[in-house]
């Protein structure tokens, strides 16, 4: 988390509230994470069942945003995909990635719900924005030890953080605390 600096990924009127663990607007109706929540989902890729000592392998993001999160998951994996639905915020994450030339990251422009079938399988998906199920996509996409990280919504539309974990008998879910994002949306914005 002190390797990416934060303040890179928010408006310039933002940036003294930068280091300070709350969400902040980042344009079009969408927010940069706060940075616990950041690292707790990170933490709980690297949890993953198959996750390696050296790291993790092919990991997809959903939900690019700024690209924070992209940047903080740059030093954790092999490979990044991020894929964002909205073309501003797409564009916006590769101006903020620029100077950082982190070559292991890959901005995709797209809806997410598909996931990104090219990259797959994936060690990890981390999923940024809330919907009220998985789509069917990121378990499939999911390597056998691989883990996928997302906010689920329940009936009343509170969300929860969920981790779905594949091995070589199947899938286990895994309900975890409450958190608070965006909502996934389909298609592109
Ligand atoms: N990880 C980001 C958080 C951005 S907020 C960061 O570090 O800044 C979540 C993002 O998910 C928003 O930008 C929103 O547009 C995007 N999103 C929502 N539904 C999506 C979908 N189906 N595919 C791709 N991106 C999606």
């Amino acid at each position: 988390m002190r390797a990416v600096e934060r303040h890179r990924f928010v408006d310039s009127a933002l940036a003294n509230q930068a280091y300070e663990d709350t969400s902040l607007p980042i344009g079009l109706g969408q927010t940069i994470s706060k940075p616990s929540v950041v690292a707790r989902m990170a933490e709980l890729l690297l949890d993953a069942p198959g996750a390696r000592a050296g790291g993790l392998g092919r990991v997809l993001e959903i939900g690019t945003g700024c690209g924070y999160q992209a940047a903080v998951l740059s030093c954790l994996a092999q490979e990044v995909y991020s894929i964002e639905r909205l073309r501003g915020l797409h564009e916006r994450a590769r101006a903020n990635l620029r100077p950082l030339r982190l070559a292991n990251v890959h901005l995709l422009l797209g809806d997410g719900m598909l996931g990104f079938p090219a990259g797959a399988p994936y060690a990890g998906i981390l999923v940024a924005a809330g919907g009220a199920a998985l789509p069917p996509a990121w378990c499939e996409q999911l390597g056998v030890g691989g883990r996928l990280v997302a906010p689920v919504a329940d009936a009343a539309g509170v969300q929860s953080l969920q981790v779905v974990d594949r091995t070589a008998q199947g899938f286990t879910h895994t309900v975890l605390e409450a958190v608070h994002f965006v909502p996934l949306k389909s298609g592109l914005g």
